[in-house]
């Protein structure tokens, strides 16, 4: 528990320590200074600060380990658990750290022998019928019974719909942190997971530890690490743990399920085309889509031409928007802000097109293609279908 204490290391003079408060939260009795529930910690009189008793009962050599969240999309392992195996693996060999993968869900067998193929030590394996559907309190509950009784050191979620309700929920019946949304993750010697996301708006990165608390949280969005290739056969022990039905009961009641649409999103593309600011108008649109159709590509936009109404948002690419890992990126008229680059960068080729020599797209691109995108895109087309021809 937090508490607001004064240090009476700090205390030179009382009288001025009480004047200082601008909530008249310090007093003195008795002859001691002491602080009332006015008191903000605001920080003004130099002389309170907040203590967390929590800090010192938490053994962090009793945590140890990296467990995965895995989460089931129609009974099968959701795209982005195995790339956190493909991490959580990694993090846990630098460490000679187990790896644990856990699986909820009804009928979940044949998904816990898929997940058991992506480099886990063990797959907890939580079954029962409620379990069918993501239902967030006996989610919460099950993971928070892992948590205690296998003590992981870090816990890695998938920056899903259900991993960004989970994870904070956990988080905070666990009474420990949560990184969202990391772009990189690494860990010390000591254990303490480095989590790097972009912060302040995409102009920093900034690097999240968790020093006092256990297990450390973080999410991670699909497609920011890449997945490993499954054994042919299953190589982690499955272990079945027992559902106590207490941890089941939920307020929430599920009536009728209605599958998303099987329609591949630009985070499945393996060839993209990205239209900037630079594509004036609904023609330059047009001939970014005969490229698209030419190389099997798919049509995606920066947040501005989102916001014009051009794209939709799920097919905005960045730090707001979604995270690509394509085979070939090719962006036109696009400036390459620290917002958007975030989202891409980590495409196996980037070709860049742009009229402005300096514009910060060049510091990624593989291939610069410095010009007029409305003469540039149709010399390509020309190209293309001259070559096939
Ligand atoms: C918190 C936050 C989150 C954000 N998230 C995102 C995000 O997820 N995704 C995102 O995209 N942005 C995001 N942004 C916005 C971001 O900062 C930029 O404003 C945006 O990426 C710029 O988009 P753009 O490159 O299309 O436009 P501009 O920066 O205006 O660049 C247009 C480029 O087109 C070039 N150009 C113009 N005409 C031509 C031509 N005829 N031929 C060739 N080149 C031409 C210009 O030289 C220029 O470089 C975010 C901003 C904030 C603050």
């Amino acid at each position: 528990m937090k508490r607001i204490v004064v240090l009476p290391e700090r205390v030179k003079d009382m009288a001025a320590a009480v004047d200082s408060c601008p909530f008249a939260a310090l007093y003195i009795e008795a002859g001691v200074l002491k602080a009332s529930e006015e008191c903000t910690a605001c920080g003004l009189c130099g002389v309170v600060d907040v203590v967390d008793d929590a800090i010192a009962e938490v053994d962090l050599s009793m945590w140890r380990g990296i467990a995965v969240f895995c989460e089931l999309a129609e009974g099968k392992m959701a795209p982005v658990s195995r790339e956190l195996l493909g991490k959580g693996r990694e993090l846990a060999d630098k460490l000679s750290w187990p790896l644990y993968a856990v699986v909820l869900g009804a009928d979940a067998a044949a998904a816990a022998d898929e997940v058991a193929r992506y480099g886990a030590d063990q797959v907890y394996l939580y079954e029962h019928e409620s379990l069918r559907h993501f239902l967030i309190e006996p989610y919460t509950a099950l993971l928070a019974d892992f948590a205690g009784e296998v003590k992981p050191s870090v816990m890695l979620f998938g920056a899903t719909n259900p991993g960004r309700s989970l994870a904070p929920r956990l988080a905070a019946r666990l009474k420990t942190g949560l990184t969202a949304d990391c772009t990189v993750l690494d860990i010390r010697d000591d254990g303490q997971l480095v989590q790097i996301r972009p912060a302040f708006g995409g102009n920093i990165m900034a690097q999240i530890v968790t020093p006092a608390h256990r297990p450390q949280l973080a999410t991670v969005r699909y497609k920011v690490f890449s997945a490993p290739e499954p054994s042919e056969t299953p190589t982690a022990e499955i272990i079945h743990r027992e559902v106590d039905q207490a941890l089941l009961s939920s307020g929430i009641e599920v009536h009728r399920v209605i599958p998303a649409g099987k329609e591949k999103g630009i985070q499945d593309a393996k060839v993209l085309i990205v239209a900037g600011r630079g594509v004036k108008d609904k023609a330059g649109i047009a001939i970014l889509r005969e490229l698209a159709g030419e190389l099997g590509g798919v049509l995606a936009g920066t947040r501005p031409l989102i916001e014009a109404g051009l794209f939709e948002q799920r097919d905005q690419i960045g730090l707001s928007g979604r995270t690509v890992a394509p085979e070939l990126i090719i962006t036109c008229g696009v400036s390459g802000s620290v917002q958007f680059v975030a989202g891409m960068k980590n495409a196996a080729c980037i070709v860049a097109i742009n009229k402005d020599r300096a514009a910060p797209i060049f510091n990624v691109a593989h291939y610069s293609l410095v010009g007029d995108l409305y003469e540039i895109v149709p010399a390509l087309l020309q190209e293309i279908r001259e070559g096939r021809a």
